[in-house]
């Protein structure tokens, strides 16, 4: 993932089957060639590569206008990475200049942070009127979730396994509930849990964008703080942490290095907090929680997805709640991390269909383990009815 060029001869297997046409979010909206991932490709070959055409603004938007999901990579039938091809141009389009410079630095520090802007309290803020975050991100924790915990948390009675829990950035400063619902699941099934320090964000904001290098140095940290645990498994709440320290990570560094090894050896260790647990099995039997819910399945998912449906499982095992399906869980939703503030046609029509479907399941709440899919479909449905998973488990041990 660090250069483009080393992607020439994976590009040079595309047969122009048109698989990923179908799949597009982006395409479906727009019905431009151009938006699949197949137009991205040949466009980012001859601009990037191959000098063949200019680098317009036209260009720039191509690259831009893409939600990242991976999906165009799951149905490709010669295995292209398509979504790492394009971090990879985004790498080489960023733009220089004093701006860019202090936006890159206040990423940084928000990064560094988990996503809390610091005692300050200033960094959200400025971050939000450069236009770094979303505007109506809701306002972060006067405390973050980290902030008050101990290094390691004990279970009352006796311990069945130990973990190390990855906290993401929306859990520490936003989403405090489902921080609070993961500790108390975890707990209250005899997991002792160790807060790790020196941890930071998991670098995929910063991939996206085409920051590779801070996504490398944010691997490294993690990788740093993490390989020194001896636990049963790396839990997180957060679908693209995992997807980061599963799969991405190990790609930010050169192949046969010790830390690419390394990488490597932790992430079959690195789970969703819900399957993790369903593996485990509960000890502590959830009373009644009474609720019909859906699932929003994240599109950074599709390589694990059945960590999710894992997670869905442990779900069965509460009395009184109901799942009803929707006709297409893991259809996106049109968030794409940050890429809704800027394409606010396109993501509002693929997030059509997505509530359409939530409205024919005729679920009380949508379930979702992503923070972004969480806040975007809040923002139609209101946010008290997206919830994560495991706040059903947590509310059946109330
Ligand atoms: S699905 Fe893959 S091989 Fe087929 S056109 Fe798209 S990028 Fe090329
Ligand atoms: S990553 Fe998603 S939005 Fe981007 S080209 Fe692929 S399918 Fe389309």
């Amino acid at each position: 993932m660090r250069d483009l060029e080393q992607y020439r001869e994976v590009m040079e297997r595309c047969s122009q089957c048109g698989y990923c046409q179908a799949s597009c979010p982006v395409f479906s909206q727009e019905l431009l060639e151009s938006y699949t991932a197949r137009g991205r490709t040949l466009l980012i070959k001859a601009a990037l590569m191959e000098q063949t055409l200019p680098v317009s603004k036209r260009t720039r938007e191509i690259v831009a206008n893409c939600l990242l999901c991976g999906t165009c990579a799951h149905t490709c039938p010669g295995g292209l990475p398509l979504d790492e091809i394009f971090m990879a141009a985004r790498n080489l389009l960023r733009s220089g200049g004093p701006a860019a410079s202090l936006k890159r630095g206040l990423h940084r520090k928000l990064m560094e942070q988990r996503g809390h802007p610091g005692a300050a309290g200033k960094l959200g803020p400025l971050a939000k009127t450069l236009g770094f975050t979303p505007s109506d991100l809701p306002q972060p924790a006067a405390w973050p979730f980290l902030a008050d915990q101990p290094g390691v948390l004990s279970p009352n009675g006796e311990v069945r396994a130990r973990v190390a829990w990855f906290v993401g950035c929306a859990a520490n400063s936003l989403h405090l509930d489902t921080a609070q619902a993961v500790r108390k699941v975890l707990l209250a099934n005899g997991v002792e849990v160790v807060l790790p320090q020196g941890l930071a964000c998991c670098g995929l904001p910063a991939l996206a964008q085409g920051e590779i290098d801070l996504a490398q140095e944010m691997a490294r940290r993690n990788l740093d703080a993490l390989a020194a645990q001896e636990v049963d498994a790396v839990v997180t709440e957060c679908t693209s942490c995992v997807l980061m320290l599963r799969e991405k990570a190990a790609k930010l560094f050169e192949p046969g290095s010790p830390e690419a090894e390394a990488t490597q050896a932790l992430a079959p260790k690195v789970m969703e907090a819900g399957a993790f647990l369903h593996q485990l099995g509960l000890s502590h039997t959830p009373k009644e929680n009474s609720l019909t819910y859906t699932l929003h399945q994240p599109c950074h998912a599709a390589s694990f997805d059945s960590q999710v449906q894992e997670e869905l499982a442990l779900l069965e095992q509460v009395p009184g709640a109901e799942y009803r399906p929707m006709a297409d869980p893991a259809s996106c939703c049109g968030a794409g991390g940050d890429f809704f503030l800027k394409n606010l046609e396109v993501s509002r029509g693929v997030r059509r269909s997505k509530l359409e479907q939530i409205e024919h399941s005729k679920a009380e709440v949508v379930l979702t383990p992503c923070p972004a899919c969480r806040h975007y479909l809040g923002l139609a449905l209101g946010p008290h009815k997206v919830k994560h998973p495991l706040a059903v488990l947590a509310g059946a041990y109330d």
